[in-house]
């Protein structure tokens, strides 16, 4: 009984671990994102990045991104107001301090979506997530998809399935990612998921009970 209490008094204090979401563009990730944001409504909250890339349509400005210009972002860098930055297909992208204690202040799992410069960058800080891989079942299949969203250019595209396979090529690096799912089946990879976050949920329900 009292290991219990210390465990939930701790667990609050302390908040549940965030998440990084990483893997190539087209592999899934927001898919899922937001499906496990919808199931688990008040349980997650997205960090939302700054980026110079320019919305695409459907995004929304402070939902999907904060959409800004080199300018702003570089003085935000210089001002020491992201956790981490970098340069992914052309575009700058970085999460703020600002972003990701907006979500722990409400005592939800913080998901960060970033790339795997941004992973490199955050194990260097003490934010200490769960990192997941999200993978394609292959180049091909990453390529089909990417192609049918219809949100690139021919060569954004080239950018970014070549980004896609350093980043395969970097992640298989043994300890980077705690959990790999390949995004083959959806639902399949949805399940996976939900499975690797599981105690974290709980820990977030079980933080608001009484
Ligand atoms: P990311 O956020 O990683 O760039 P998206 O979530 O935008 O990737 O997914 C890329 C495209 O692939 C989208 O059009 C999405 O609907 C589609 N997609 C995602 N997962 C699957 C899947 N398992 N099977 C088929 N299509 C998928
Ligand atoms: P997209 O332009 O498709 O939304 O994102 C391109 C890539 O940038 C994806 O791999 C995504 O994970 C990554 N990304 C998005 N936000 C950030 C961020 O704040 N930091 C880093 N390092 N990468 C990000």
């Amino acid at each position: 009984m009292l290991g219990r209490l210390l465990y939930r008094t701790f667990s609050v204090m302390v908040g549940p671990r965030p998440v990084v979401l990483s893997g190539p563009s087209g592999a899934g990730k927001s898919t899922l994102l937001k499906r496990l944001m919808k199931e688990y409504e008040g349980v997650f909250g997205f960090s939302v990045s700054h980026t110079t890339r320019k919305p695409r349509p459907g995004e929304e400005n402070g939902k999907d991104y904060h959409y800004v210009s080199r300018e702003v972002m570089k003085a935000g860098i210089e001002n020491g107001e992201f956790i981490e930055n970098a340069e992914f297909s052309g575009n700058m992208y970085g999460t703020s301090k600002a972003a990701v204690q907006d979500v722990q202040a409400q005592n939800l799992i913080c998901i960060l979506d970033i790339d795997m410069q941004g992973v490199k960058n955050i194990k260097r800080t003490d934010l200490n997530p769960i990192y997941i891989s999200i993978q394609p079942p292959s180049m091909s299949v990453l390529e089909m998809r990417l192609r049918d969203r219809k949100t690139e250019s021919e060569e954004s595209l080239q950018k970014r399935l070549q980004a896609a396979r350093v980043d395969l090529e970097i992640s298989k690096e043994p300890g980077l990612f705690d959990v790999v799912i390949v995004n083959d089946d959806l639902d399949e990879a949805y399940v996976k998921l939900k499975g690797a976050l599981l105690q974290e949920i709980l820990k977030v329900k079980d933080s608001r009970k009484d």
